[in-house]
């Protein structure tokens, strides 16, 4: 079976991993500072906070920017649902932001005339969570202008992102946001196993975070109702979690991370060969805007209107070529409906999601492997 994606792990890897096993600390040891360190030096970003995943980290992220019962926020419809949970957990609502037909992101001019009613209604959001779909950045200097001027703020989720750039400046560098989020699920750019990290240029954010993700607990001295209470003291200034990551899995991190650059030309590299190969077949490949540098996360191809995608999916895995769809609108998900949302509610989505088909990506992938998928999809096609 080829997969649809995959992690890469090599002897260093496994040999970072024994080491911490071998060390003092299986956690909070010295590996997940270094990772946070790592992250900022490859985003740009100042600040960085690892949890045990992204989904932890959205959660923390909403928290931070004081996001509770009564507020609202705003994501995309095309997303794991975990960029929508996030609000919830916080007991505040979600709405949706319909997305461009091309590449699955927000759009930018949905966004404008949702902004536009909003204020109107005094039902502005709190926070709006813009996600860059398939490493592809969204148009952030549209939709960070936007949040701007009506005052909300941005969390990006860039769980599939990354390496990537947009505009000169990388996915992370928070030059449009407030707050970045990856992932490192196995199947992300890199990976941590389980594991997330919120990058950010404020340090109020940041400390606000890092106190989150660690039981609401603060250790400096200069902020404690009682600075002389002795070494062995701490204090639970907030309601937190246990939302940490542990020194193994910011090992796997550090030493995954040095190949980044690597895996993001690897993927670029596969890209091109399928958008190529695929040229002719009347499909179109979901693309990164001009001005931006994708992670690539995933080959997503939108079907011609007429292909039932159903039969093309079963087809390529009964020929143990695992493609995928990505993703399957959140508002129209079981639980979402029961909040009220309804098929229409966000046509650009439900259109993107009825064609799309996401083809294996994964840096590993063999050539004879691609051009198996390829000349399968062809013979499916034509
Ligand atoms: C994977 C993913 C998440 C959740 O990441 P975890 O690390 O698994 O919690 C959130 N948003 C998007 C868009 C994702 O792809």
């Amino acid at each position: 079976m080829i997969p649809y994606g995959r992690q890469n792990i090599s002897v260093e890897d496994i040999d970072a991993v024994t080491a911490v096993l071998n060390s003092d600390y299986l956690t909070q040891g010295p590996q997940v500072p270094l990772f946070e360190k790592n992250i900022c030096a490859v985003t740009k970003a100042k600040y960085a906070v690892a949890a045990n995943s992204a989904t932890s980290m959205l959660h923390v992220a909403c928290l931070a920017l004081g996001v509770g019962e009564g507020d609202s926020v705003w994501t995309s419809p095309i997303t794991f649902v975990a960029s929508a949970n996030c609000a919830l957990y916080c007991g505040a609502s979600i709405d949706f932001v319909d997305v461009e037909p091309s590449t699955g992101n927000m759009c930018a001019q949905a966004l404008e005339k949702k902004l536009q009613q909003a204020k109107i209604n005094n039902s502005l959001p709190k926070v709006l969570i813009p996600v860059h779909m398939a490493g592809h950045s969204c148009d952030m200097k549209a939709i960070g202008s936007l949040a701007h001027s009506y005052g909300v703020k941005v969390i990006e989720d860039a769980s599939h992102g990354i390496g990537g750039s947009y505009g000169g400046s990388k996915i992370g560098a928070c030059q449009y946001s407030d707050i970045t989020i990856f992932s490192f699920h196995p199947v992300k750019i890199i990976t941590t196993a389980e594991g997330g990290v919120a990058t950010t240029n404020d340090i109020s954010l940041f400390e606000s975070m890092a106190q989150f993700r660690s039981h609401g607990i603060i250790r400096n001295r200069e902020l404690m109702l009682r600075p002389d209470e002795g070494d062995w003291y701490y204090e639970q200034h907030t309601l937190g979690f246990n939302y940490r990551m542990t020194d193994l899995h910011a090992a796997l991190g550090n030493s995954q991370i040095k190949r980044l650059d690597n895996f993001i030309l690897q993927r670029n590299k596969l890209a091109k060969s399928y958008q190529n190969a695929l040229a002719d077949l009347g499909l179109t490949c979901v693309t990164p805007l001009i001005n931006s540098h994708s992670a690539y996360h995933l080959m997503i191809v939108q079907l011609p209107h007429h292909i039932v995608r159903k039969d093309i999916f079963n087809a390529m895995r009964a020929k143990d070529i695992s493609v995928h769809v990505h993703y399957f609108p959140v508002h129209l998900q079981p639980y979402y409906l029961q909040k009220g949302f309804a098929e229409n509610d966000f046509p650009n989505a439900e259109c993107f999601y009825q064609h799309c088909l996401t083809l294996p990506l994964y840096p590993d992938l063999k050539e004879e492997d691609q051009n198996f998928i390829i000349s399968t999809l062809r013979g499916l096609l034509t």
